[in-house]
């Protein structure tokens, strides 16, 4: 029951000023959001990808109100992208977005989102890689999906975020299971309304089998965004019974969460992807994690009155 309690403190602004200068946020923020700068964030990447991991960046941020501040976060991927070029990944280290980040929400922010994310996705294609737009809630996704498929006339490998908990995710699995198409498909992370989305684990974790059977048995390549262990049993199933090889579909995880399971599935011979976030701006992302599993936040708690 805490989860959408703290998931409403996520959107609430006293909430991020009281919970961004305690004085212990910093040491438990680090688990999951390992740096706040491209210098900080390097050496991360060398050490992922040295344990046969591959990588999903994130500037985290979201929520911007100015212009000024999505030419920033657009900027800012700029920056993360000319710094990886010399390490000549490719795609083994591709990028994260939030639309929201990239001026979405503000007046006339359909296009203005799509301004600010096509020279990301340009310069990400130029080194090679590229990247995938995050779902956030549910209002925000006829937009996302939208800008998607405008990126992917000129970049076919653009990707795309469906959440299992939200009504239509059935029908836009359907959609995206076509040839070329990248579709992660995770959960869902955002406090939802019992209009547009299931409430209950379960239903959950069924929508997301019947999807992911969709996804496994289409043409795309599907991305299977979870830390579920019943979840990935089921997946390395399904992608048996659809005749997939192992590089026809990847797993992607969270950094900071359940990292033995990264290396026991890479060690495996899958494709194993870590979701790994950095920058300053990290109050939504790191109380979505807290809501996912109330003991993160009952540690947090902790550290609080133990200093
Ligand atoms: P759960 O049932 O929540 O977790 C399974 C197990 O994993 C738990 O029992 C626990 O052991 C562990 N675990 C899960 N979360 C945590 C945590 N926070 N801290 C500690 N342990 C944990 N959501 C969106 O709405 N939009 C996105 O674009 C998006 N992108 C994502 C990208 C990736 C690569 C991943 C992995 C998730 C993403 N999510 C996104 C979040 C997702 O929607 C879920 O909220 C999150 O993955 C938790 O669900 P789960 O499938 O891991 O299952």
């Amino acid at each position: 029951m805490l989860g959408p309690v703290i998931l409403a403190a996520s959107r609430s602004d006293r909430m991020r000023r009281l919970i961004s200068a305690a004085p212990v946020t910093k040491q438990v923020v680090d688990r999951f959001i390992p740096g706040e700068t491209v210098d900080e964030i390097l050496p991360i990447v060398r050490e992922l990808t040295d344990n046969g991991l591959e990588l999903t960046m994130d500037v985290v941020g979201e929520d911007i109100t100015t212009p000024e501040q999505a030419e920033a976060a657009r900027d800012a991927y700029l920056e993360l992208i000319d710094r990886l070029k010399p390490l000549g990944l490719g795609e083994r280290a591709e990028m994260s977005v939030k639309l929201s980040m990239f001026g979405q929400a503000l007046s006339g922010g359909h296009e203005l989102a799509l301004a600010n994310v096509r020279p990301v996705v340009e310069a990400a294609a130029e080194i090679g890689t590229t990247v995938t737009l995050d779902a956030e809630d549910h209002t925000t996704l006829d937009s996302m999906f939208a800008i998607h498929e405008e990126l992917r006339k000129d970049f076919p490998r653009t990707g795309c975020v469906i959440q299992a908990y939200l009504f239509r995710t059935e029908e836009d699995a359907r959609r995206l299971a076509a040839a070329g198409s990248r579709v992660r498909l995770v959960k869902g992370a955002y406090k939802e309304p019992a209009e547009v989305a299931y409430q209950q684990r379960h239903e959950i974790d069924k929508a997301y089998v019947r999807i992911l059977r969709t996804l496994m048995e289409g043409e795309g390549y599907p991305m299977i965004g979870s830390h579920d262990p019943r979840l990935i049993a089921i997946a390395q199933e399904l992608a048996r019974t659809a005749g997939r090889k192992l590089d026809e579909y990847e797993f992607q995880m969270l950094y900071g969460i359940r990292g033995d399971e990264h290396l026991r599935l890479a060690a495996e011979g899958h494709r194993m992807r870590v979701y790994t976030a950095y920058g300053t701006d990290w109050y939504g992302y790191f109380m979505r994690r807290l809501a996912e599993k109330p003991a993160n936040l009952r540690f947090f708690a902790r550290s609080m009155i133990t200093k």
